[in-house]
C-alpha cells in the first residue's frame, strides 16, 4: 500500500520555489527535517522564528514561512539571541552552515553554549563553502581537496558536537542526511529542550566538496554517509584506530541546566524591580 504523504505546504512560500540550490543538493532534505519536527511538536508558526546568516544553507529562511530573518555571515546567532531576549516566548530555530557557525560565527557559537540560550542551531555541516566557490571550512576533513586547497587541506578539523559540548550546550547530537528520520528525532528533541541545543546534520555537496572529492554524484555522497557513520553505541566498542575516518552520530549531550532567558529575568529584572 502506497505511503500516505502528508502535506506541509503551508509551512512554505510556494511563491519562492522553485529553490536555488543544485540538483541534488541535501539542504532541502534538511529543511525539510525542520518542517517535519515543528509538524510533528505542533508549533505555532506566528510563534516560531527561523534566522540564518550567509551560505546555501540560509536559502532556508526564504523558503519556509515563519517569521524569518536573513542576517549577515556569521551573526545569525547574535540575532536570534537579540529575539530570544526580547520575545523569551518564541520558539527560535537558527539554520547555519559549518562555516557560518564556526568560522565567522565560532564566537557567537560558543557564547551561545555558555550561556545555555532557549535556541536551536541546526548546522548543515557539508564541509565546504558551498555559495561562494567552494573554499575549505573548519570542518573539511585533512587531506580533502577544496577550490582554497588544491594540494588537500592541512588544517585539523572542528568536531562541531565535542565543540558545543565543551562550551556548555544542554542538548548536543548530529545524524546524516542518509539516515534523515534520525535528525528529524533529533531537532524535535533539540526544541524541546529549554536551553541551547546543537544539531549537526551531515549534508553534501556534489558540486564543490563531491566534484573535488570523488564523491561527484548526490547517490556517492549519500553512500559514504552511510559508509562512514558509526552510531555512538557502537562507537564505545571501537578502538582509535578503528575510529579513524568514521563520524559518530547519535546524542551526545542531553541535560538540563537553567536556561538563559529565566537566569535574566530571575536575577537582572528581580534585582532591578527590588525584588531580590
Ligand atoms: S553549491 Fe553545494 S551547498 Fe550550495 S546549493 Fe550547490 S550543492 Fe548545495
Amino acid at each position: 500500500m502506497a505511503r500516505k504523504e502528508t502535506d506541509y505546504s503551508k509551512y512554505l512560500r510556494l511563491e519562492y520555489i522553485p529553490h536555488i540550490w543544485c540538483p541534488g543538493c541535501g539542504h532541502g532534505s534538511i529543511m525539510k527535517s525542520i518542517i517535519r519536527a515543528v509538524d510533528a511538536l505542533g508549533l505555532d508558526k506566528d510563534k516560531t522564528a527561523l534566522v540564518s546568516g550567509i551560505g546555501c544553507s540560509s536559502r532556508i529562511v526564504g523558503y519556509m514561512d515563519f517569521n524569518t530573518l536573513h542576517t549577515t555571515h556569521g551573526r545569525a546567532l547574535a540575532f536570534a539571541t537579540g529575539i530570544k531576549m526580547a520575545r523569551p516566548e518564541l520558539n527560535v530555530i537558527v539554520a547555519s552552515g559549518d562555516g557560518d557557525a564556526t568560522a565567522i560565527g565560532g564566537n557567537h557559537f560558543i557564547h551561545a553554549c555558555r550561556r545555555n540560550i532557549d535556541i536551536t542551531l541546526v548546522v548543515f555541516n557539508n564541509f565546504i563553502y558551498g555559495m561562494t566557490g567552494g573554499q575549505y571550512s573548519p570542518t573539511t576533513p585533512i587531506g580533502s581537496y577544496a577550490s582554497t586547497s588544491p594540494y588537500g587541506n592541512i588544517d585539523p578539523s572542528f568536531n562541531i558536537c565535542r565543540l558545543a559540548e565543551a562550551a556548555g550546550a544542554t542538548y548536543v547530537a548530529r545524524a546524516n542526511v542518509y539516515s534523515i528520520a534520525q535528525a528529524d528525532n533529533f531537532i524535535k528533541k533539540g526544541i524541546q529542550n529549554k536551553g541551547f541545543s546543537v544539531i549537526e546534520v551531515i549534508t553534501h555537496c556534489p558540486t564543490y566538496y563531491g566534484r573535488k572529492n570523488k564523491l561527484k554524484t548526490p547517490a556517492d555522497n549519500l553512500r559514504w554517509q552511510k559508509d562512514v557513520s558509526v552510531s555512538i553505541q557502537k562507537a564505545k566498542k571501537m578502538s582509535e584506530d578503528e575510529l579513524k575516518g568514521k563520524i559518530i552520530t547519535g546524542e551526545f549531550v542531553n541535560k538540563t541546566e537553567k536556561e538563559y532567558t529565566q537566569k535574566y529575568e530571575e536575577f537582572v529584572i528581580g534585582k532591578a524591580q527590588g525584588k531580590i
